[in-house]
Formats: structure tokens, C-alpha cells, sequence
């Protein structure tokens, strides 16, 4: 479970990057999947997505609150609060927060294949698939047949 204090470090970074306090609610929503974070027009709060914060450092992070908080000051202050918006290039530029949220790297389990031989039983695991006809049975000789595929 990741251990960071979102609503801290988003009245911090609103602090000394915008000079203007953020006055609402920062919190995690288990839910997003590509964003980083995202702005609530209704409530005005904020959310930002604890998958990505996990995987991404620190400086990244604050790239993110950056860009979250350019959304929520520019609307507050009735200005261009969308990413198409002059104001928010402008201020996100000037805070230096991340355009894109990164990308995260898929967490796709390691698929290995099975090779059993015919003759002992023996189980072979590769990486790669090799052609039966041309490897033996370390033990007794035999010869392989693919089994399938399987999640290391
Ligand atoms: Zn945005
Ligand atoms: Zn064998």
C-alpha cells in the first residue's frame, strides 16, 4: 500500500509553486486507470490515482499535482482552466507541471514454455519455445513434447 500524504504535499506544491492556498480535498481514487489525477468541477476537489504514484518518483509526482492544481486555480480565478486553453499552457509552463500523465508499465506476468518429456516425465521450462526434435532429455535421453504455456 503506498504510504503518501496526497492532501499534504497538494497544500504544499498549491504553497510555493502557485503562491495560493488549495482549499479543498486531495485524495486517492483507486478508480483511474491513465490519468494521473483529475479536477472535480462540482466539488472542486481534487484525485489523483495511486497506481501511478506508486510506480512514478518523486519529481514526477509533483508534475502531476502541478498539472492537477493549473486546472484548479485557473477555474477558481474564472480563467482558461482547459488543456486547450492559452491560460492553463501558459501556467502549466510556468510551474513546470507534466503535460502527459506517463505511461505505466503493464504489470503482464512472464510466460514460459512447458516441455515434458515423453519417456520420464521430466518438465523442462524456456523462455523461448525450442523445436522438440533437436534437444533430448537431460535425465534419460527421451524426448520433449510442448505442453503449453504458463505464467512464471
Ligand atoms: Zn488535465
Ligand atoms: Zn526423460
Amino acid at each position: 500500500m503506498l504510504e503518501y500524504d496526497i492532501q499534504a504535499a497538494v497544500n504544499r506544491i498549491s504553497l510555493t509553486d502557485f503562491g495560493m492556498a488549495f482549499q479543498h480535498r486531495a485524495t486517492f481514487n483507486g478508480r483511474l486507470r491513465t490519468t494521473g489525477g483529475r479536477f472535480l468541477l462540482k466539488t472542486e476537489n481534487l484525485e489523483f490515482n495511486p497506481k501511478m504514484f506508486a510506480q512514478v518518483d518523486e519529481a514526477t509526482r509533483v508534475g502531476i499535482i502541478r498539472h492537477e492544481l493549473c486546472h484548479y486555480h485557473l477555474y477558481r480565478q474564472h480563467k482558461g482552466y482547459k488543456h486547450i486553453d492559452q491560460d492553463f499552457k501558459h501556467l502549466l509552463k510556468q510551474v513546470g507541471g507534466l503535460r502527459y500523465a506517463p505511461r505505466l508499465t503493464p504489470t503482464k506476468p512472464i510466460r514460459i514454455w512447458v516441455y515434458r518429456c515423453e519417456n520420464c516425465g521430466q518438465e523442462g521450462l524456456r523462455r523461448r519455445r525450442f523445436d522438440t526434435s533437436r534437444y533430448v532429455c537431460g535425465r534419460c535421453g527421451g524426448h520433449f513434447a510442448l505442453i503449453g504455456q504458463r505464467s512464471a
